[in-house]
């Protein structure tokens, strides 16, 4: 499939009109809104454009970011990866581009419901309806990863290191991989600040991560210095509605992040350390038509 995307290009339209099978692929690329293909170093599911509004900085390519807040340039409505239809759009487009690197954040909220279900406070039937939905989600970025696999591709997941998605078998099952690498980071290392009701302090929120790219692995699991020196800094807790904030990652994160990328790919053969917005690409079919 892919060498035939190849063809797909403006002065081949006579070609791609006598083939039925390539006019089929095109009129779906071109339903995705892919009538050309470009190079995609870092992508994002379930979220808004976080670490690849930073990726030119740092030589590399943005690709996507998607979720309930992006709408689809086809037809307007959002990213619901609640309608299978959605999912499989998702897929496929990663499939299609081959982001280097993929960032999954699912919500989380729900699971943090599991200890309550546990001790039967409120309604129960409700959030038992949450935590199916929540976990079908994190499943749908479990598929995702190991499709990078096969590709010879990257991944990151994050969700709070306390969450009981962790011990859902399907994630098991991933971080069992040996390329798998399960790591913990403290968001107040890289300056996520908020106000309390006292003054301005920093957030640890531990955040629990999954890559099968150890040099972005690196790059996440920078631990408070509260943790061995004593309390260096204060820590605000986050309460009362603070949570939804924390979901913005801080740009020295991001900026980390991308970091491991470039590291992971100079390693890999694929990019040169004084490259600044060049990067060689595994597979030749992907380069811009
Ligand atoms: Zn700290």
């Amino acid at each position: 499939m892919l060498s035939l995307m190849l063809l797909i290009g403006e002065s081949q339209s006579a070609e791609i009109a006598q083939s039925a099978e390539i006019e089929e692929l095109y009129n779906v690329l071109k339903q995705m809104g892919m009538t050309s293909l470009k190079r995609n170093d870092v992508s994002e599911i379930y979220s808004r454009p976080r670490v690849m509004a930073y990726a030119q900085k740092l030589g590399l390519a943005p690709g996507f970011a998607l979720d309930l807040c992006t709408a689809d340039p086809n037809d307007g409505t959002p990213w619901d990866f609640d309608v299978p239809a959605r999912r499989d759009k998702v897929l496929l487009r990663v499939q299609t581009e081959q982001p280097k690197l993929l960032i999954g954040s699912p919500m989380c909220t729900a699971f943090s419901l599991l200890q309550d279900l546990s001790k039967g406070k409120g309604n129960i039937e409700e959030k038992k309806r949450l935590l199916a939905r929540a976990t079908k989600h994190v499943h749908f970025c479990i598929t995702l990863y190991w499709e990078r696999f096969q590709n010879g591709r990257y991944f990151l997941h994050q969700h709070p290191d306390s969450a009981t998605s962790w011990q859902r078998p399907a994630m098991i099952q991933l971080l069992m991989h040996p390329d798998v690498i399960r790591t913990e980071g403290h968001m107040c290392t890289y300056g996520m600040k908020f106000k309390d009701a006292k003054e301005e302090g920093v957030v640890m929120k531990p955040t629990g991560w999954a890559t099968n790219s150890p040099y972005i692995a690196e790059q996440v699991s920078v631990l408070s210095s509260n943790r061995w020196r004593g309390t260096k800094h204060r820590h605000v807790h986050l309460i009362s509605g603070r949570a939804k904030a924390a979901e913005v990652y801080p740009p020295a994160l991001c900026t980390a992040i991308l970091k491991g990328l470039r590291r992971q790919s100079i390693a890999d053969g694929l990019m040169c350390p004084k490259d600044i917005g060049k990067s060689v690409v595994r597979n030749p079919t992907y380069q811009k038509i």
